[in-house]
């Protein structure tokens, strides 16, 4: 079966054929049929975010699960279900406390063996999941059945941009509603923080970018002010929005100091600034001592919006298939697999949300392709 391989930091998507490891007792191979391309991929790619290689990357993913090993039992051939890359093994100190978004047991499993091979070579599990691939192979904690009258096409958008923005807002910060909120960096995971925010009942949102398609999308997702920060400076803008205090919370969706800095001077004293993308370890922020103290705020971080999949997935699925969240509204390409290269193109020089692979069910080719 065909996937995306990436051979080492830096290198192109190669699209070849691999051989998945057999069927472990406690696996599911799941035959994807859409995929998301998130940036975190691209850091990923990029050496941005430290990983191993070579590997198949993508953790966006839906599909029908195929086969299940021995032990298994929380899923069947046929079901729908969405991949998470955080799994989590109710057992860690962490999960025991309620934080399974860093079960470190889970990830560990996730990340550890081969879950295939390419000409001989073992592949690593791109962040415990490689979505970019016709099937993939992971622990059964992994997967999450889900509703199946909803487009697996949409479910996908669950596992990263809908969980993480969304969640970034009902359980990192929970915010209560008549809150003002701002959002910096309106990809797809800012989108859907949006989303949370107009479902958690904020009375103003206040989304920043620098695209302007993204901005418009910003605004039909609950946006109730967008500002442009290619044009005019984004913390006075958010101020001016929120009676001249600045927001009870402020959301960093881009991952980088200056726009951290950013959204730190644009909420209010005592207010919360929420960091949800995926920063390098090589970005530093500086604060002084007392600007930190002075004002009271409290910077929060962010993995994965404080997810639990199990309990999150079916939830933002069924909200999908109500239509209070606009899970079609962040896709703004569909893609074949042979696509991948040119969506990251697109993704850094900022002309999409989301693309989405829809992997073509005979095995070869595209589908659903928009121009
Ligand atoms: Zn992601
Ligand atoms: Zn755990």
């Amino acid at each position: 079966m065909r996937a995306a391989v990436v051979h080492e930091v830096g290198a192109p998507f190669v699209i070849e054929d691999i051989e998945l490891a057999p069927t472990g007792p406690h696996d599911v191979r799941v035959k994807m049929v859409a995929s998301g391309v998130c940036h975190s991929d691209l850091s990923v790619q990029k050496g941005a975010i430290p990983f191993m290689f070579p590997t198949v990357l993508g953790h966006e993913g839906a599909g029908i699960v195929v086969e299940v090993g021995e032990a298994v039992t929380r899923v069947v051939p046929g079901d729908h279900v969405v991949l998470t890359w955080m799994p989590a093994c109710r057992r860690c100190f962490w999960c025991l406390r309620g934080q399974v978004m860093l079960c470190d047991v889970g990830l560990a499993q996730s990340l550890s063996g081969a879950y295939a091979t390419v000409r001989g070579t073992p592949l690593v599990r791109g962040l415990g999941t490689a979505t970019f691939g016709e099937e993939t192979l992971v622990p059964e904690g992994e997967v999450v059945p889900v509703d199946p009258s909803v487009p697996l096409e949409l479910a996908a958008l669950v596992g990263c941009a809908l969980a993480t923005g969304v969640g970034a807002v009902w359980n990192t910060a929970h915010v209560p509603p008549a809150s003002t909120v701002a959002v910096v960096g309106c990809g797809g995971v800012g989108l859907s923080v949006i989303q949370g925010a107009r479902l958690a009942g904020a009375s103003t949102i206040v989304a920043v970018d620098r695209v302007a398609s993204k901005l418009e999308l910003a605004r039909a997702m609950g946006a109730t002010a967008i500002v442009d920060a290619s044009a005019e400076d984004a913390v006075a803008a958010v101020r001016a929005h929120t009676g001249g205090r600045g927001a009870d919370f402020g959301f960093e969706v881009v991952g980088r100091s200056e726009t951290i800095r950013t959204v730190f001077a644009a909420v209010r004293r005592g207010g919360t600034a929420v960091l949800v993308g995926a920063g390098s370890p090589a970005e530093q922020v500086s604060f002084t001592a007392f600007e930190l103290f002075v004002d009271a705020k409290t910077v929060m971080g962010c993995v994965y919006g404080s997810t639990d999949a199990d309990r999150d997935f079916p939830v933002l699925v069924d909200l999908v298939r109500q239509g209070a969240i606009d899970a079609e509204g962040l896709v703004t390409r569909r893609i074949g697999l042979d696509d991948v290269n040119d969506a990251f193109r697109a993704m850094e020089a900022g002309e999409v949300a989301r693309s989405v692979i829809v992997y073509d069910n005979d095995g070869a080719g595209t589908v659903n392709k928009t121009p």
